[in-house]
């Protein structure tokens, strides 16, 4: 049994580096490029395995050469893939990337592909998982009713939730009540909220709106400025670790990795959330999402 079942979707991240993000009827002459694993909550699950958590990957594949690649990566990387289910009639998920060499921004269309069809109908045995874990994450990149779903089965079980509200999209209040950790990005918080982050006060104000809402436990993560975490009572405001990023693709699934394996060995908050930056951070300075998820001798 795994300590920690993540839902989520698997994609071929195919990335492109160059001196730039070209705009609309642009063409650039690019730096370098990479086809690699990605998808939220793949990259969260490589995370979490690397640094030597127990950890069980619910998905939908296609039977494409994709797909093979979602199997071959999970495998070398320790995860249970017994819950991932595979459709030869669906394709398997692709994430074109573009990178900004310097300064390691990006920008992403995602098609999701195979894990767009999941329902609620098909998925006995990988709850049976979700309630046999002690910690259940997930984002919101497959439907959100097998979501809700899962997410009412972990809480249920006495599962610790954590939803990383990815991509920002709206949900319903029954989704606040059964989240102990909500995770956005500052963008995300601000979808959420209506207010624009730039500052620790800013990222206060937001994280007291969510929490007004019924969410137990909020982070924010701020780039390159780094995180902002409350409970309502308890506030912790952490930098940043100073590192030379040069990809930041997947830097949010590695904090919510590292995060979720710090919560799964019982690590208190503060050393929770600052080891998960510090994964974040070691993240940025690698090409990649998922094959930028650092080791545990690592961090
Ligand atoms: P997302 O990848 O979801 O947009 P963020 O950009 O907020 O998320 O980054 C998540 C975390 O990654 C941050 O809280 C921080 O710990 C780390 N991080 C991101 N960018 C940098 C950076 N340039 N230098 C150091 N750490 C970073």
């Amino acid at each position: 049994m795994s300590d920690i079942s993540v839902l989520g979707i698997f994609v071929a991240d195919i990335s492109f580096s160059g001196p730039k993000i070209p705009s609309i009827g642009e063409t650039i002459l690019g730096n370098e490029y990479n086809i690699g694993p990605g998808g939220k909550g793949c990259n969260q699950a490589i995370a979490i395995a690397r640094l030597g958590g127990k950890v069980n990957f619910i998905s939908k594949i296609g039977k494409d050469n994709y797909g093979k690649l979602a199997l071959d990566t999970l495998k070398k990387n320790n995860i249970d893939t017994e819950n991932i289910i595979q459709d030869k009639n669906l394709q398997t998920g692709v994430a074109g990337i573009l990178v900004e060499k310097n300064s390691g921004k990006n920008a992403i269309n995602v098609i999701v592909g195979a894990p767009s069809t999941l329902k609620t109908s098909e998925i006995d045995n990988q709850l049976k998982a979700i309630k046999n874990s002690k910690i259940f994450l997930t984002q919101l990149e497959v439907p959100k009713k097998v979501i809700l779903h899962c997410l009412k089965v972990a809480k249920d079980n006495r599962c610790i939730t954590i939803l990383n509200p990815a991509p920002a999209s709206k949900i319903s209040k029954e989704f606040f009540n059964n989240i102990d950790y909500f995770t956005p990005n500052e963008n995300e918080a601000e979808f959420y909220t209506g207010i624009k982050i730039t500052n620790e006060k800013d990222a206060k104000h937001a994280a007291d709106k969510l929490i007004n809402t019924g969410i137990k436990k909020v982070i924010i993560t701020l780039g390159e400025k780094g995180l902002f975490y409350s409970d309502g009572n308890e506030e912790i405001y952490l930098k940043a670790n100073s590192v030379k990023a040069i990809d930041t693709t997947g830097a949010g699934d590695a904090f919510n990795g590292g995060f979720a394996f710090g919560l799964s060995i019982k690590k208190p908050i503060r050393e929770c959330l600052s080891f998960a930056n510090k994964v974040a951070g070691i993240s940025t300075t690698k090409l990649g999402a998922g094959d930028a998820m650092p080791f545990f001798k690592e961090i």
